[in-house]
């Protein structure tokens, strides 16, 4: 459906779960906030919903949280989505700890696509960025598990003044095929205040290393990323660059979060409750109607460039990043 300023919004996000197995500093470093299983919608309340949701034009699902593959039977999740009528895609967006073990089980389930989180190739610096040891040898074997199974994988690693010496490293597979996207630190949960790049930044860190580097021809997928290709790459390079240029004008995208809060703006802590309507037994023009009146009132822009006016305070976890 379009919203108020004829945005198509086609793209859904389904945060499964605010749990997660680490603990970005830039995310969740002191842990999740308490919600309690029966807080979180079932995976039945999340399929009627995808089903309404496709009603209105959703045809891309992303599975996100906190860490999806966390959340026990999320494969069979997965797999009811791909069912579903409407929907075209499922993908995942995953810190990739976990896709050795779900891997095989999630190309079954039919799982179209996988975005893999790694913010340096610095086993240290990993360590050192989410709270556990070995992050990036387990995203190296889960990058090579889903080149096996033939799921397309990307890598988005977030820009941190940290990571600017090891970004060429991670840019680097791209080389063996593996599109890379650089994004912007958004000042979201524990984001904020933190010492992120720019996209500027970044391309100049990345022209170091790729002299060559140039606008694509092509665009890949249907989001925002700005992507870039070179002659010693086999994949493009892409920035998400929300903060210093915004993209708003052409957002399609709406969230879920595990609770069943509609959100239409990362930015703003405005959405619609749909839990309440869900389990007081409301019917499916109901729903329809909510649902259709929060999409509509999606916000024009959002003001990451102006923080003070930033009124979402939760964490990235638990809006469904
Ligand atoms: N756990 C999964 C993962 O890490 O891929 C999925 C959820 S995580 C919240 C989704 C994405 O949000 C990750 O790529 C993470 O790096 C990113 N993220 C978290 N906090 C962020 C922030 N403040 N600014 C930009 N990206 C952020
Ligand atoms: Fe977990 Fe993803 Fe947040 Fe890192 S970014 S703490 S992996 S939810």
């Amino acid at each position: 459906m379009k919203d108020q300023f004829q945005r198509n919004i086609d793209y859904l996000r389904v945060s499964v779960t605010d749990r997660c197995n680490l603990r970005c500093k830039y995310c969740m470093p002191n842990g999740v906030c308490p919600v309690t299983h029966e807080e979180v919608l079932r995976y039945d309340e999340v399929l009627r919903l995808v089903r309404l949701f496709a009603r209105l034009g959703i045809t891309h699902v992303r599975v996100t949280g906190g860490e999806p593959l966390v959340r026990k039977d999320v494969v069979e999740l997965v797999a009811g989505l791909k069912q579903t009528e409407g929907i075209r895609t499922v993908s995942m967006t995953t810190n990739g700890t976990l896709l050795p073990k779900f891997g095989e089980e999630l190309q079954k389930a039919g799982l179209d696509s996988v975005n893999i989180s790694l913010d340096t190739t610095d086993e240290d610096l990993a360590a050192a960025i989410t709270g556990q040891s070995g992050v990036v040898a387990l995203v190296e074997e889960s990058v090579a598990l889903m080149q096996r199974l033939n799921i397309p994988v990307k890598l988005n690693a977030v820009l941190l003044k940290e990571t600017e010496a090891s970004m060429a490293n991670v840019a680097r597979f791209a080389e063996r095929g593996v599109p890379v996207r650089f994004i912007e630190l958004m000042p979201i949960g524990s984001g904020a205040g933190m010492a992120g790049l720019s996209s500027a930044e970044a391309l100049l860190a990345l022209r170091r290393a790729y002299p060559d580097l140039h606008p694509a021809k092509e665009h890949l997928g249907f989001g925002p990323a700005r992507y870039f290709e070179s002659a010693r790459l086999k994949a493009p390079i892409g920035l998400i660059d929300a903060v210093s240029h915004r993209f708003c004008a052409s957002c399609n995208r709406v969230r879920l979060t595990s609770t069943g809060v509609l959100k239409p703006c990362l930015c703003f802590d405005e959405g619609r409750a749909l839990a309440p309507l869900l389990r007081g037994g409301a019917d499916d023009e109901a729903l329809l109607f909510a649902m259709r009146a929060c999409i509509y009132k999606k916000p024009l822009q959002h003001c990451f460039d102006a923080p003070e006016g930033v009124t979402e305070h939760k964490l990235m976890s638990q809006i469904g990043g």
